[in-house]
């Protein structure tokens, strides 16, 4: 039986190769951080990672993560239930939920977990679930295990929803869900609106905060602070491995009814462990840390702001954005790829994107910005794309 296995899985793979979409994982041997090792023992500048607030390597937390292996030991070696409740966990679901301003947490060990069992304990096939066609994928998934009729509309088009609510009517509940970010131009999700029409339409709101949280709103606190609702969205997901330390681990907050019955219900966080006494510690400390001061906020919103007013200066094309996600246009897939290595050998690493992770022509190099920048790390990234920006002559 193998080998006719093998040799399926070999075309399978070198499709993939052939269609220029095999994915090779470059090695870091360094921490996450502004400046990276890779294999080869070249130092980079790294624009491409999740560390938006730069804590991905920060004392504080490595400190906190280290008492608690000392004092709570590496694993739990359980599920929440059954023995895999730390007092740490308990205590970092309050934080999550200060945070948020909202009622109840309930941790996962990704936020992949988090989106996979949020709707099938929660909505049957009298309900809709009413879906922004870019979310995430493991919203996609989650939707895809619960038995709700499934709406979907455009990107961010809110004439689109209001079709779909419409459409949806004799459904007995109806649940909008969004990205809070989209990944791949930055744009914000129109908050504001969507509760607009939830409330016109009887609906309730998710929106999964795990690009937005940290970076969107004056104080991080994601797109609920950006458009004045907090504690107004019944589900907020997210997760702890982007924004808040990078290591592992995800969330539902939100409604404490909801959180209830998730914890009763929600496959993924009855049938997988607690995450590790060490990962809610350093959590506990990053959110007591956004607590005290907003510092790393204020510094990512700046070195944004920086970066984007100078590449539009410089005469990139940069899509609109309201995140630390900078889309720089290139719209044809071979440049994007070709660009994207130039500019590693200026040392700085970027990644280019094409479809189909974007549409077709919209090939693009994302940049992500960090509170781990300095002002010199980001004019040498500007000055490298300008540079190499020339050569290609995408500017002039
Ligand atoms: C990264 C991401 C996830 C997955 O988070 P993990 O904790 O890494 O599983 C889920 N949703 C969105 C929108 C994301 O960007």
């Amino acid at each position: 039986m193998y080998q006719d296995f093998k040799n399926h899985l070999e075309e399978e793979l070198s499709n993939i190769v052939s269609a220029g979409l095999y994915k090779n994982e470059r090695v870091i041997v360094s921490p996450q951080g502004a400046k990276i090792r890779v294999a080869d023992g070249k130092e980079v500048l790294n624009f491409c990672s999740n560390n938006y607030l730069g804590l991905s390597n920060h004392p504080a937390l490595k400190k906190a993560a280290a008492d608690a292996l000392e004092t709570r030991g590496y694993g739990v070696s359980s599920v929440r239930f059954i023995c895999g409740t730390q007092d740490l966990h308990k205590q970092l679901e309050a934080s999550i939920a200060r945070f948020f301003g909202t009622e109840d947490t309930i941790l996962y060990a990704a936020c992949f977990d988090a989106n996979g069992g949020v709707f099938e304990p929660l909505l049957s096939e009298e309900d809709a679930v009413i879906s922004d066609a870019l979310n995430h994928a493991s919203i996609i998934d989650g939707v895809r295990l619960c038995k709700a009729q499934r709406y979907r509309y455009a990107n961010a088009d809110m004439d689109d929803l209001e079709n779909q609510l419409k459409t949806s009517q004799a459904q007995r509940f109806r649940l909008i869900v969004t990205d809070g970010v989209f990944s791949m131009d930055g744009n914000v999700t129109p908050l504001d609106k969507i509760y607009e029409l939830a409330k016109k339409y009887n609906a309730m709101v998710m929106v999964d905060e795990s690009h937005s949280a940290g970076v969107v709103g004056e104080t991080g606190r994601g797109v609920t602070e950006r458009f004045n609702l907090r504690g107004q969205i019944e589900i907020i997901t997210g997760t702890l491995g982007k924004a808040f330390g990078g290591a592992i681990g995800g969330f539902t907050t939100g409604k404490k009814e909801i959180i209830e019955l998730l914890r009763q219900r929600s496959r993924p966080y009855l049938f997988s462990n607690s995450i590790p006494p060490m990962v809610a510690a350093a959590g506990i400390r990053v959110f007591k840390m956004l607590d005290e001061t907003n510092k790393l906020q204020d510094k990512l919103h700046e070195n944004t702001l920086y970066f984007v007013d100078s590449m539009k200066a410089a005469g990139f094309d940069i899509k609109p954005t309201e995140s630390a996600i900078c889309a720089v246009m290139l719209y044809d897939a071979k440049l994007s790829q070709d660009m994207a290595n130039r500019l590693l050998e200026e040392g700085i690493y970027v990644t280019g994107f094409y479809y189909p992770v974007v549409p077709k022509g919209q090939a693009r190099i994302r940049v992500q910005i960090s509170a781990a920048h300095e002002r010199a790390h980001l004019d040498k990234c500007i000055a490298a794309f300008t540079k190499v920006g020339k050569e290609f002559g995408v500017i002039h």
